[in-house]
């Protein structure tokens, strides 16, 4: 089974697609992570994000793994755990910059369906393109949104609790650079799947969208059988 959640930055993607992987037995996998392993070593080597030939090569010769220690799913980029580098600031910029890039969407787009048909039971992968370009025929589509001052409101409380020396305003800001960079772009612009199923989470806690997205899942397999 594959479901595929999409939709902007912060509108809590990565946690329920986490929780509703585990409660359902499938992989998960955030391939904004892979988007970001390829933005930080863009970043580690120094290469102007305008040199897109240079950023082409390098995701070319990148490994890019995730492994399951215990509970947590950790992001190795050659060989080297990074999931707590991959959440700077300076890699969300990084990652939404070199996710314009054709090639390198196609190089990332390939590891994910490969990492989504040897699932075992299936998996749940989060994104911007998943149910439009990586698994057009999913089982499950939701977009999931908010809007940008929710979603710049939990993401200033989350970095808050990091230590981050960042104001809600620059948050927002950011989160509507990256909307706009994210929809704007040529390739596998972010949109809404057809037949998805949307959900505005600006008003509901985590529990009420986990529970949504259970009864929708639970009411197709009935009818189905
Ligand atoms: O989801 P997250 O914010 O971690 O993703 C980082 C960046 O990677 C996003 O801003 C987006 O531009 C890009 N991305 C993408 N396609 C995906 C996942 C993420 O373009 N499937």
């Amino acid at each position: 089974m594959i479901i595929a959640i999409d939709g902007p930055s912060g509108a809590g993607k990565s946690t329920i697609g986490k929780i509703l992987a585990k409660k359902l037995g499938l992989t998960y996998l955030d391939t904004g992570a892979m988007y970001r392993a390829v933005g930080l070593a863009v970043l580690r080597a120094n290469i102007d994000p305008a040199d897109t030939k240079t950023i082409i090569n390098l995701a070319k010769n990148l490994s890019i793994e995730f492994k399951d220690l215990g509970d947590e799913l950790r992001i190795f980029l050659d060989g080297e755990d990074v999931s707590e580098q991959i959440r700077d600031e300076s890699v969300s910029k990084m990652a939404s910059i070199v996710s314009t890039i054709p090639e390198v969407r196609r190089i990332l787009v390939e590891l994910q369906r490969q990492i989504g048909m040897e699932s075992r039971n299936g998996c749940v992968l989060d994104g911007r393109d998943i149910g439009t370009v990586v698994f057009p025929d999913a089982d499950f589509k939701f977009f999931l949104t908010a809007k940008p001052e929710a979603r710049a409101r939990r993401r200033y409380e989350e970095n808050l609790k990091k230590g981050a020396q960042t104001s809600y305003e620059e948050t927002l800001a950011e989160i509507q650079d990256r909307d706009l960079r994210d929809t704007s772009r040529l390739d596998s612009p972010l949109q809404i799947p057809e037949n998805a199923f949307v959900i505005d989470t600006s008003e509901m806690d985590l529990e009420e969208v986990l529970s949504q997205l259970l009864d929708i899942i639970s009411q197709r397999r009935k009818a189905a059988n």
